[in-house]
């Protein structure tokens, strides 16, 4: 009975990862700061420990804030067929179709992310450090989520295909194991994006489109792998836990054709881009100069309650898992 108990607990544990794995989304943040032209990077490269570290704030936010769950995905294919043309793009529009509440239902990512970029916006103009940081760290955080194909899918973790764990073996597993290593995340420039709508819709929709290779993929390469290799136990900081193996990794990874490399420099790529239109919207302000440096007792204490309340809790009921 002991041992059983054991063996499930260190089930449960090997699948509780998270959207884009904290490791992708804190190493998106940093890599972003690289692309900014030198009169952002005064104020991003000093703080860079600060933006990516608060990268993984938005997830934790989903164990305390229920409303925090539907602003890390779309279940698009709700909308019909793609390029889901049934959706209104527009806020507005999409609520007088659809309902405020099936919108909810569905997630609101690609709306969620045009609000913290003009919530970032403001910042800017108010030239108001902690914010902008604050922010800046938020935005990457949802950027990143979308660019995710199963963020853009209900079948977020191959639920209805048998292939329940696929979520974290995309954005967790794969990016923790060859990321550092393999993969060549250094981009050149930011760039000036002119319509922040069109181009978050077309990272939603690529997301979307990519969903069904990420999923019959996987599938294909379950049916022919030996089972008795396709998982493996492993240390994790101290603790046993059973993973995908590294060679069904590697396999899986080699078959998406660089699909989660291509993905997370996209990601860095559209995160400095919208950090940087933001900043040119807002009129350029120097950097040098802002108020509100240091972050006040209620944000301390706001960043000490989301630690220790996602520490406690247990995971929200559409975790990345
Ligand atoms: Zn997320």
């Amino acid at each position: 009975m002991k041992r059983t108990m054991c063996v499930l607990l260190l089930l449960c544990l090997a699948h509780n990862s998270y959207c884009w794995g904290f490791y992708a989304h804190r190493k998106i943040n940093e890599l972003a700061i690289f692309l900014l032209p030198p009169e952002m990077m005064v104020l991003y490269k000093p703080n860079s420990a600060f933006i990516s570290q608060h990268a993984v704030d938005p997830d934790k936010r989903r164990y305390i804030l229920p409303a925090e769950g539907p602003r890390h995905y779309i279940d698009i294919d709700y909308y019909g067929t793609w390029p889901y043309e049934a959706l209104p793009r527009n806020w507005d529009s999409a609520v007088k179709k659809y309902s405020q509440d099936t919108l909810l239902k569905y997630g609101i990512v690609p709306w969620w992310i045009q609000i913290n970029m003009h919530r970032l916006t403001q910042a800017f103009r108010e030239k108001d450090q902690a914010r902008i940081l604050k922010l800046s760290a938020d935005l990457g955080h949802y950027i990143g989520d979308a660019h995710v194909p199963l963020h853009v899918s209900s079948n977020h973790n191959g639920q209805h295909t048998g292939q329940h764990g696929i979520h974290g073996f995309w954005e967790s597993r794969i990016p923790e194991l060859f990321a550092e290593k393999e993969w060549n995340l250094w981009i050149g420039k930011a760039s000036y994006i002119e319509q922040p709508a069109n181009f978050i819709w077309s990272r939603i929709l690529e997301s979307a489109a990519a969903a069904d290779t990420v999923l019959r993929i996987e599938q294909a390469l379950n049916n022919e792998f030996p089972t008795d290799q396709k998982f493996a136990f492993e240390d994790r900081n101290g603790i046993i836990t059973r993973q995908y193996s590294a060679a069904y990794s590697r396999h899986y990874d080699q078959r998406l054709n660089k699909m989660v490399e291509r993905r997370m420099r996209q990601s860095i790529f559209a995160v400095a881009s919208c950090w940087y239109t933001a900043w040119v919207n807002a009129g350029q302000p120097d950097l040098r100069r802002l108020s509100n440096r240091q972050y006040t007792k209620a944000d301390e204490k706001e960043f000490e309650t989301l630690n220790l309340q996602w520490k406690s809790s247990a995971p929200p009921a559409r975790s990345c898992d």
